[in-house]
């Protein structure tokens, strides 16, 4: 391999996992478009018999990816959710998962109307607000946990559920989208598994739907190699690839989200009609402490309530420019959405305001533009929803 363990995360976004290859010397590893690999002799092959098995552009990007996550070994799907629902197939059939209250919308669906049925009980818990040796009982095989949250951004103590799964002998799952292994190492701090939605940040072009888990567990790894293969959700060689180009950038493209956002944030916070601002590297926010103690940054994502009714938030949402109205996150260009009525429209307006998503919440996923150009935006954007 190709670093050490002295190369810092920058080198490594580029190098881990990589070597020119070996028949050409290409210095990026090619795109292997292929199903299927020559054989020598029955049973006799280079170690590649089949690409839904193994294929060697998915391989580069799962070696990569568990090098900045401090994983041995990293396994590709071709979707978040595929990484999630594999996690949960490696579970007994009558498992008893407790997961956090604040989970991405797909997961939750995932989780009551695909595995529900199918005897794994689930439990949900704001680890904000609950002591985990409360929260997770005895007999819990599975813990799953997303911090920071969307849209609200709230952190969970990662430590804090690590210490009390060890206790009891379960598994604990971090969705590591939001902060990516530039901001936060899951691993490190006690998870057994990380998981991504590729699609976003570590992509982060827009242009690619990808999953991974990570993990150092030696049977955990075998058991989600052998179901990788055996239920075989695996991504094509070209997305592992578009993959592969896009976290070369990961540190740099962190670094500048984190500093637009910052720079977002300042201005929101002197806003009249801002009432709520929600962006953990504040001191004024709740997962502040948290943050500081598990965390190195934040990157792009600030959500903020606007003292306005729901007409004129939609006003606004749709009066920007240059952020796009749309969901996901996590890409070079600046996105804009409007949970009530968008990513949260199905949950019921009373649920919506026991859990803080109010008419006038929005959220921003802050790209890498010029930040001048991002903060005039907002600005004429709220002229016009005010005027
Ligand atoms: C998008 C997302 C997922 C689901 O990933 P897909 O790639 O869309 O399947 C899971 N968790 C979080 C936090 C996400 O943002």
């Amino acid at each position: 391999m190709s670093t050490n363990e002295h190369d810092r995360l920058e080198t490594r976004v580029i190098h881990a996992g990589q070597f020119p290859e070996p028949t050409t010397g290409a210095v990026m590893p090619p795109v292997f478009q292929t199903s299927t690999y020559a054989q020598e002799g029955p049973a006799r092959h280079k170690g590649y018999e089949y690409a839904r098995t193994h294929n060697p552009t998915r391989e580069a990007m799962e070696r990569c990816v568990a090098d900045l996550e401090g994983a041995t070994t990293g396994i590709a799907f071709g979707s978040g959710l595929a990484a999630t629902s594999t996690v949960l197939q490696m579970l007994p059939a009558d498992a008893k998962v407790v997961a956090g209250d604040d989970l991405y919308g797909g997961t939750f669906r995932l989780f009551e109307r695909v595995y529900a049925r199918r005897g794994i009980s689930f439990s949900y818990v704001d680890f904000t607000r609950v002591d985990p040796r409360a929260a997770i009982p005895e007999g819990t095989h599975l813990v799953w946990i997303e911090t920071p949250t969307n849209p609200l951004l709230k952190v969970t103590d990662i430590a804090a559920v690590a210490a009390r799964c060890k206790e009891i002998g379960a598994l604990l799952a971090v969705d590591n989208t939001f902060a990516t292994p530039v901001f936060q190492r899951p691993l490190s701090l006690g998870a057994d598994l990380v998981v991504h939605s590729v699609t976003k940040y570590l992509n982060g072009h827009s242009d690619v739907v990808g999953g991974i888990v990570l993990t150092s567990h030696d049977q955990v790894a075998t058991d989600l190699r052998f179901l990788q293969n055996a239920s075989g959700a695996v991504p094509g060689p070209w997305d592992a690839w578009l993959v592969l180009r896009g976290l070369k950038t990961l540190a740099v493209r962190m670094e500048r989200h984190q500093a637009n956002a910052r720079r977002v944030v300042d201005w929101l916070a002197e806003h009249p009609r801002v009432k709520r601002l929600h962006y953990p590297m504040l001191p004024s926010d709740p997962g502040y402490d948290v943050a500081r103690r598990q965390m190195s940054g934040f990157g792009g994502m600030v959500s903020f309530v606007l003292d306005v009714d729901l007409a004129r938030a939609e006003r606004f949402v749709s009066s920007t420019r240059l952020f796009t109205l749309a969901e996901s996150l996590g890409g070079v260009e600046s996105l804009i959405e409007l949970p009530a009525s968008m990513t949260h429209a199905s949950v019921p307006p009373a649920q919506r305001k026991a859990l803080g998503i109010d008419d006038g919440l929005v959220r921003l996923s802050i790209g890498i533009e010029n930040v001048e150009d991002l903060l005039e935006d907002l600005d004429q954007a709220l002229k016009a929803a005010l005027a």
